[in-house]
C-alpha cells in the first residue's frame, strides 16, 4: 500500500535509509498516518464548500466536483507532481500522503517546473478553493464564507508548517525546504541534482 519505509526511495543512490540524517527532514517514505492527517485536514474545506455549492445549484456543484476530479486526477499530476522523486517510484499509480491514487499518466520529468506550470498550479488550487467562498459572498452568506476562509486558511498553515516544510518536490511554489537540506538530498539523488543544474 505504502513505500517499504527501510527501503530507499528509487531516485536515491544509497544503500539504505538506516542513520541517514534527511530521514528526520525530508519525508521520504509516507504511511496511512499522513494520509489520515491530509484527509482530515482538507476535509472541512471540502464539506462545508461542497454542501454550500450543492444548496446553491446542482450545476454548479457538479461544475466543482468535475474540476476537482480533473485537477487532482490530471491537470496538478501533469504540472506538478510529474517533478516529484515520489513519481519515479514503480506502479502506475502515485501512493504519497497528498495524490494517493492519482494515476501516473505522464513520465517522470526531474527538474524544477516552469513558470506555465506554477500559473496553472496556482490557479487551480485558486478556482477549486475560492470558488465556494466566491459563491458564500455573492449570495450574503456571510457565515459560511467567513467560516471557509477560516478552514482553508486552518488548512494552508498547517501544511505549510508541517508537510511543505519536509516535501521532497522542491519544484513545488509552496516547497518550504531550505537549501542546505535541499543540497544533501541532491547529493543522494544526483539524478535528480543533474536535472536542477541542466535547467537552472
Ligand atoms: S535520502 Fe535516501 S537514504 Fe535518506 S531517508 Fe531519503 S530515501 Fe532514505
Ligand atoms: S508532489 Fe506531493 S502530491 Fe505530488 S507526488 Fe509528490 S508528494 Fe505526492
Amino acid at each position: 500500500m505504502f513505500l517499504d519505509p527501510d527501503r530507499p526511495i528509487a531516485t536515491c543512490t544509497q544503500p539504505s535509509c538506516e542513520n541517514c540524517p534527511l530521514a528526520e527532514q525530508i519525508h521520504c517514505h509516507f504511511g496511512g498516518r499522513d494520509l489520515g492527517k491530509f484527509l482530515a485536514s482538507a476535509f472541512p474545506v471540502f464539506l462545508l464548500g461542497g454542501i454550500g455549492l450543492y444548496r446553491f445549484g446542482l450545476g454548479p456543484f457538479a461544475l466543482w466536483v468535475a474540476f476537482i476530479l480533473a485537477y487532482f486526477g490530471l491537470i496538478e499530476i501533469r504540472v506538478m507532481c510529474s517533478h516529484c522523486p515520489h513519481y519515479a517510484e514503480e506502479g502506475s499509480s502515485l501512493k504519497c500522503w497528498a495524490n494517493y491514487g492519482s494515476p501516473k499518466l505522464w513520465r517522470y520529468r526531474p527538474g524544477p517546473m516552469s513558470l506555465t506550470e506554477k500559473i496553472v498550479f496556482l490557479a487551480g488550487i485558486l478556482f477549486i478553493v475560492g470558488y465556494p467562498v466566491a459563491v458564500f459572498l455573492w449570495t450574503s452568506q456571510w457565515l459560511w464564507g467567513m467560516a471557509e476562509v477560516f478552514f482553508i486558511a486552518a488548512f494552508f498553515v498547517y501544511m505549510q508548517a508541517s508537510m511543505c516544510n519536509q516535501c521532497m518536490n522542491f519544484a513545488c511554489p509552496l516547497n518550504r525546504v531550505g537549501q542546505t537540506t535541499r543540497r544533501a538530498f541532491w547529493e543522494r539523488n544526483p539524478r535528480i541534482r543533474k536535472a536542477w543544474k541542466r535547467e537552472s
